[in-house]
């Protein structure tokens, strides 16, 4: 490798790492320039599709289907006249090839090609790096901040045991499992202490149970309960219901192929998040929810929360009319599915760290402002060295890239960022955002 090859830190060896590793191999088989791409995971490649990583006991579907693997949608855009080599290459970490690979495609396609478990995707994923030798630093993520190296700023990503140091850092995954309203509480879950339960086939056995979020990962979770011993479950999020994700043709299209997108409005891109992404149940746990008259939902955020007389009581706050109200509610278990947080990794930023960010987005940093500030290539723009941030990246690029319905198209734009402190492209990204 050459020592001048920029180097990309991916935080998180989950799906986002391994695609853009892929990519990053074949680009370098053809013999076109890549980065070194170095993922720092704290638990193992893919831990996250497992039950351990805190998000799942591993026996769950995948929602999207498993063809929207880490090359979809296989329409590469990298290297002028030889993209269609690129996606040939690409076909060979594909779901499909993996099935070949270890015995299973007839079987899969008899089955009427199902959705696999979680585990099963996981499995692949780490095919796939491990097929492509992807680098994988082990630790946890505690710090980052910027390191000056000869006049060049770099990230330096600080583990307990290591530092890596990059041109250019991705933030992957969802956030932290362990979150919870009251911790050490127990009658209140994390998600993480909800999955440790549902893995060793410990029952629950509760008669109010309440769940908060109205997201996908509060839908899997519903979607385990059915199976326990409980008389009503209380949905609690914001939303005025539970709407149910739109699935047809024309808005799953919006997740495989974003080149509309920037021509809508921000607020017509926000109402279509909402319909598509945000706080909503597919389709086939909305049905099994319909189903089932033990479940309802209530509408407001978590306020506060207390533990009394063996119950836990919730403060909701409810916005009416443009006036909150709030109202008490009581629980025999909480489970608290609110640990998903695009912003999870703010926290990590060192002070200097953060600097670099404001100075770079030219004002205070809020959920909003580096949502509107993710440019062409997924990273904030004005900022250098580069920060990915796939997962902030909806709004301006496209409703796919924070998950996995593009992930192939998501490293064709990493892998054609400049790492490099290029003036002239700076101007140019600078015109790419809208
Ligand atoms: C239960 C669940 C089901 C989902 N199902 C779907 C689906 O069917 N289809 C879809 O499109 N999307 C789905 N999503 C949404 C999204 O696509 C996934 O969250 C997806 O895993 C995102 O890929 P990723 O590479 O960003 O993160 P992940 O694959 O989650 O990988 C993140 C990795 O980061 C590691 N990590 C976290 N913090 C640190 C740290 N500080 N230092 C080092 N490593 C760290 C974790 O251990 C993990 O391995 C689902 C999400 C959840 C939670």
């Amino acid at each position: 490798m050459s020592p001048t090859t920029p180097k990309l830190a991916v935080i998180g060896a989950g799906a986002k790492a391994v695609a853009v590793a892929a990519k990053a191999a074949e680009l370098r088989a053809m013999g076109v320039p890549a980065p070194d791409v170095v993922a720092v995971e704290r638990a193992g490649v893919a831990a996250n599709w497992q039950s351990g990583g805190g998000w799942t006991d591993g026996n769950h579907r995948l929602g999207t289907g498993p063809e929207k693997d880490v090359g979809f949608p296989y329409r590469s855009s990298l290297v002028p006249r030889r993209n269609a080599e690129l996606d040939e290459r690409m076909t060979r970490h594909s779901w499909q090839a993996y099935l070949v690979a270890t015995g299973g495609f007839a079987e899969w396609i008899d089955r009427g090609r199902p959705a696999p478990t979680h585990r099963r995707w996981s499995q692949y994923l780490r095919w796939v790096a491990d097929d492509v030798g992807m680098t994988v630093v082990n630790g946890e993520v505690e710090r980052i901040s910027v390191h000056e190296d000869a006049g060049n700023q770099r990230w330096a990503l600080h583990t307990a045991e290591d530092t890596v140091y990059a041109d250019g850092v991705m933030v992957t995954g969802p956030g932290q499992a362990e979150r919870s309203v009251l911790p050490g509480n127990p009658r209140v879950m994390s998600i993480a202490q909800f999955w440790h339960h549902a893995a060793q086939h410990e029952r629950i056995s509760a008669e109010r149970v309440a769940v908060i979020g109205g997201g996908e990962t509060a839908a899997s979770m519903l979607n385990e309960l059915f199976g326990h011993r409980v008389s009503t479950i209380t949905v609690i999020s914001p939303s005025v219901t539970l709407f149910t994700r739109g699935e047809s043709f024309f808005e799953n299209a919006l997740f495989s192929d974003p080149t509309g997108w920037t021509g809508l409005t921000l607020a017509e891109r926000r109402d279509a998040l909402a319909r598509t992404d945000r706080g909503v149940f597919s389709a086939r746990v909305q049905d099994a929810l319909l189903a089932d008259d033990r479940i309802r939902h209530l509408r407001g955020r978590v306020a506060h929360a207390v533990a009394r007389d063996g119950r836990i009581r919730l403060t909701l706050s409810t916005n009416t009319g443009g006036e909150a109200v709030e109202t008490v509610h009581g629980f025999d278990l909480v489970i608290d599915g609110s640990g998903a947080d695009e912003l999870w990794f703010v926290p990590l930023f060192t002070q200097d760290a953060l600097d670099v960010l404001e100075l770079g987005m030219g004002g205070p940093m809020t959920s909003e402002s580096l949502q509107e500030s993710i440019g062409d290539d997924l990273a904030v723009t004005g900022v250098h060295p580069k920060l990915f941030l796939p997962g902030l990246s909806g709004l301006t690029q496209g409703p796919g890239f924070p998950n996995l319905s593009c992930l192939g198209l998501l490293s064709d734009r990493v892998l054609g960022a400049d790492l490099t402190h290029d003036p002239m492209r700076r101007l140019d990204e600078q015109q790419s955002v809208r």
